[in-house]
């Protein structure tokens, strides 16, 4: 899928020091074809991969430290944008009640849709939703309305399969005005596939009750058809948002990424389950990095970028460099690795950390860190600097003044002198290039 093929991509440039044009072309090359794949429209895809391509062989990606994260970090806004950036709210009609049509094929959701939209519009808005059945085709459609409104405790208008959906509507709302419901949301009926009774039908409610809201529900397993359904259905009737539903399925996530630059129609609502509150706000963000796979990676990185000052770092690199690394440059390291939040967190965020061996008694706990920065706050500045001139009373004061036992202070000091060794190894080893170091 979609997923596993930018990942792999991703994978490959990751770990890279410098990226250069032939890099971010072959990358490219391998993201258009994971979004064809995935059932992105054509001429998305190419949009898509033009404004990535250019923002990575921009000098903010090249001219960074870690260049190939870069790259990532460009997809992903770029897809995040593409499927509309913030997320949108739902329309509130300045004479009460604001009227949400709900259209789309048969079989999308729209019934348990408009079951959940009310749930939410009660539970997050404190709203007082009527739900009205229009479907009179589909056997059984205003039963099952009726049964979501009772599960739901809410009010379902209906008529029976008699009258025209149209007076239905036009009963309902005013209906609501009199029982002062202040959303109407109307099940209107699907077809297996776009036709023209079907759009004469919507196009006649939306006539007489001016909706202050078109929701089209579509199947988000439905891929690319998806995203025609959503073109019709907005060329004829003028949609004002999308539910994707049946996300929780295994989608290929196709339809989210085209279906707002086609239509440019925002996602509104995404449907992940088939329970009364499986509806969710859109996040374009996290959708974006669903599709990557990666969400909680972006998010490390991302912080990684805001609590690491890159010219310290540098500075830091030329310090390990010429083995002038002192203690407290030691301490400078752990804050800035703190600012990122609880390791805890840190290390759950990167995927499969919990599986690697030793990774379930890896002793690195904020407690710890913690204790290794009072016993080297109580060190004076010389003995920061020069550690080797440490003796048995200095160490009893470090150890008194920090509160812990002299053989932690022995520990940290042992550590400090095998991590100094390691440092100079590996810049060595690898002249130029960066290189984290393990705690203690
Ligand atoms: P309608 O014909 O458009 O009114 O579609 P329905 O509301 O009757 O839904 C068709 C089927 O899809 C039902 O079995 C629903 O339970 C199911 N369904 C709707 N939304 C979701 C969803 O977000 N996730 C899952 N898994 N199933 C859904
Ligand atoms: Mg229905």
């Amino acid at each position: 899928g979609l997923a596993d093929r930018l990942q792999s991509t991703m994978q490959k440039i990751r770990g890279k020091g410098k990226v250069n044009e032939a890099d971010v072309k072959e990358m490219m090359r391998e993201v258009r074809l994971a979004l064809l794949e995935a059932d992105v429209n054509f001429k998305v895809v190419k949009e898509f991969v033009k404004r990535v391509s250019e923002r990575s062989v921009g000098q903010e990606v090249l001219k960074s430290l870690t260049p190939g994260q870069q790259v990532i970090k460009v997809v992903k806004e770029e897809l995040t944008e593409l499927m509309g950036g913030e997320q949108s709210k739902i329309a509130v009609a300045s004479k009460p009640p604001t009227v949400i049509m709900m259209v789309g094929l048969q079989g999308a959701g729209k019934t348990t849709t408009t079951g959940k939209l009310a749930n939410l519009l009660r539970k997050k808005y404190n709203r007082k939703p009527l739900l009205v059945a229009a479907d009179i085709y589909r056997p059984a459609a205003i039963k099952q309305l009726e049964t979501l409104g009772k599960q739901l405790s809410m009010p379902v208008f209906s008529l029976g399969d008699q009258i025209s959906p149209v007076e239905i509507a036009k009963q309902a709302i005013a209906k609501a005005k009199e029982e002062h419901h202040d959303y109407v949301l109307i099940d209107t009926a699907g077809r297996l596939h776009v036709d023209e009774n079907l759009m004469g039908e919507l196009k006649d409610i939306k006539e007489l009750t001016k909706p202050d809201e078109i929701f089209l529900v579509v199947d988000a397993m439905t891929g690319q058809d998806a995203v025609n359904v959503a073109q019709s259905f907005n060329d004829q009737l003028g949609l004002t948002g999308v539910v994707l539903t049946k996300l929780d399925g295994d989608t290929r996530g196709g339809a989210a990424l085209s279906i707002r630059s086609v239509t440019n129609t925002p996602i509104k609502f995404v449907g992940m389950g088939e329970k009364l509150d499986a509806l969710e706000a859109f996040h374009p963000e996290r959708m974006a990095s669903r599709i990557l796979g990666m969400g909680d990676v972006l998010t490390l990185i991302e912080k990684a970028q805001a609590n690491v000052d890159e010219e310290k770092a540098k500075e830091l690199e030329k310090k390990m460099r010429t083995a002038t690394f002192t203690f407290d440059d030691f301490l400078e390291q752990l804050g800035q690795v703190r600012n990122m939040g609880p390791l805890d967190d840190i290390l759950k965020m990167i995927p499969g950390a919990n599986k690697m061996k030793g990774m379930d008694n890896l002793q690195i706990d904020d407690k710890q860190i913690g204790h290794v920065e009072a016993i080297i706050r109580s060190m004076t500045t010389h003995e920061k600097e020069h550690p080797e001139t440490m003796n048995a009373s200095r160490k009893k004061r470090i150890a008194k003044g920090s509160g812990r036992s002299i053989q932690e202070v022995n520990r940290l000091l042992k550590q400090f002198e095998e991590m100094k060794k390691m440092m100079k190894q590996v810049t060595n080893m690898q002249k130029g290039k960066k290189k984290g170091f393990k705690f203690p």
